[in-house]
């Protein structure tokens, strides 16, 4: 059997995607590239902008075009949360949501004899169409639906231990909790992915184990909203306890690896507790916080419980203990409400918080949720406006930030070479070009330097010998 897996969104989709893949393997599967032809397309699919849901049901016509017989299963947020608008596609055979993932494979095999059953019966009842075009065809079936409300997602869904990750690769992803209860006004995600629930410590301690053993050297820990680890009633290990076991454990031939995390929500760190975060040994020192604006009026009515000042004190918390801590961040122009006087405050905190790097996305109402229902709606040429100008100020900030590194050691994780330098990020997450001359690291190794001068979208380094 050959399978196709596409995923859309973010760490959180394409780590399922990983153990959905090694789920199928193990049972003798082959994974083919989304592109080709195979005999099931699995489609995991996001929910965060009404683009994504777009691409989502492209993709789904699309595999369907590229083998008309194929099974096409549909799963992930979109999935979960409009599943009757999914099913509503002929293309569809199969949708599970999020917390039945972990039966995918099982679901794709039954439907697979299912679908064989009923193409054997057609044939025989209808002999006058045996042969013809699409005698006894998928489309015949309907697309079964296995999704669980909201209100069920109690539960942290084993989906098994990846063993290897992707090969080749020096980072790798693992999900350590899923759910959110933050309900952010623009947010679908908490509708999605249900309350917060956390992985076992023990079950993740054990993932990073096997993936540093098969190569990988930097783990990112991954999760919806992962400060929140650890927090719900019950949990029995904080992101910070989670973090010293990581410190503390030992590979075989002690091989070295380090530690990022996904992002944190300012929602759930502070200033006090953020130095207890990042004073792990093996942490790398970037932490990706999301400010999502800059004005209070607007953070407010984002339902985003911190301000513009406790956002800033973390910052200072930070490069307290730190002070070439790279920070990133994701901002979201054009509000309903933002008005000049707020988009100056969000110019301003770039350059106050001295962002590594910044996404800008545009706002998009989402149908369901509390921002989709505001009053003063910014018009799409102010957003376009808008985010223009914040991209150009984020980007010289990024590059001043890059400047503010040149002349202090840096340890770098080589990935690959590019245009005869190797290249890999920094702890605090710049970009390394390393000229080699043919003699320089290896790719999966870390490599001591000193950035020289800025380049491209980072810096030139030199070894340390
Ligand atoms: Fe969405 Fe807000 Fe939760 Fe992040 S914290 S997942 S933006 S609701």
């Amino acid at each position: 059997m050959k399978v196709a897996f596409h995923t859309m969104g973010g760490n959180v989709n394409h780590y399922e995607t990983e153990s959905l893949k090694e789920t199928f393997v193990s049972r003798d599967a082959e994974v083919r590239g989304v592109e080709e032809f195979a005999d099931v397309y699995l489609i995991n699919t996001c929910t965060v902008t009404n683009i994504a849901d777009r691409k989502s049901r492209q993709f789904i016509r699309r595999a369907k075009r590229i083998n008309p017989d194929a099974l096409v299963a549909v799963t992930g947020c979109y999935a979960q949360v409009a599943a009757e608008e999914v099913a509503e596609m002929p293309e569809v055979d199969l949708i599970v949501g999020n917390g039945r993932k972990s039966e995918i494979c099982g679901l794709v095999m039954q439907k697979l004899q299912q679908t064989s059953a009923l193409k054997h019966h057609t044939a025989k009842d209808r002999p006058e169409e045996n042969g013809a075009p699409g005698a006894g065809r998928a489309e015949e079936t309907h697309a079964d639906v296995i999704v669980l409300p909201r209100e069920e997602l109690t539960f942290y869904e084993d989906m098994g231990r990846i063993e290897a990750g992707s090969d080749g690769m020096t980072r790798a992803y693992i999900k350590i909790q899923d759910g959110c209860d933050r309900f952010c006004s623009y947010c679908l995600i908490p509708y999605a992915r249900g309350p917060v629930r956390s992985r076992p410590a023990e079950d993740i301690v054990e993932e990073v184990r096997a993936l540093v053993e098969a190569g990988h050297m930097e783990i990112v820990l991954t999760g919806i909203n992962t400060a929140l680890y650890g927090t719900e009633p019950g949990a029995e290990c904080s992101l910070s306890e989670l973090l010293t076991m990581l410190d503390e454990l030992e590979t075989t031939e002690g091989r070295d690896f380090r530690i990022r995390l996904s992002s944190l929500e300012p929602t759930v760190v502070d200033k006090d507790n953020v130095e207890e975060i990042i004073r792990h040994r093996r942490l790398c020192h970037h932490l990706h916080l999301s400010v999502q604006n800059g004005s209070d009026a607007v953070l407010k009515s984002m339902n985003r419980h911190y301000t513009r000042a406790e956002y800033l004190d973390i910052v200072r918390a930070l490069r307290d203990y730190d002070p070439d801590c790279g920070i990133t961040t994701d901002i979201i122009v054009g509000f309903p409400g933002e008005t000049e006087e707020d988009f100056r405050d969000t110019l301003n905190i770039v350059k106050e918080a001295f962002f590594g790097k910044t996404h800008v996305f545009r706002y998009s109402p989402r149908r369901g949720t509390a921002g989709a229902g505001l009053k003063g709606a910014v018009p799409e040429e102010v957003k376009k406006v808008r985010s223009g100008i914040l991209e150009e100020a984020a980007e010289k900030v990024a590059r001043d930030f890059r400047l503010s590194i040149v002349g202090k050691e840096q340890t770098v994780l080589i990935e690959e070479e590019e245009d005869g330098c190797m290249t890999g990020y920094t702890g605090n997450y710049v970009k390394a070009y390393i000229k080699t001359d043919g003699d320089g690291p290896e790719p999966g190794s870390f490599c001591k330097v000193i950035p020289r001068e800025l380049f491209r979208d980072g810096v030139i380094a030199s070894p340390i010998i």
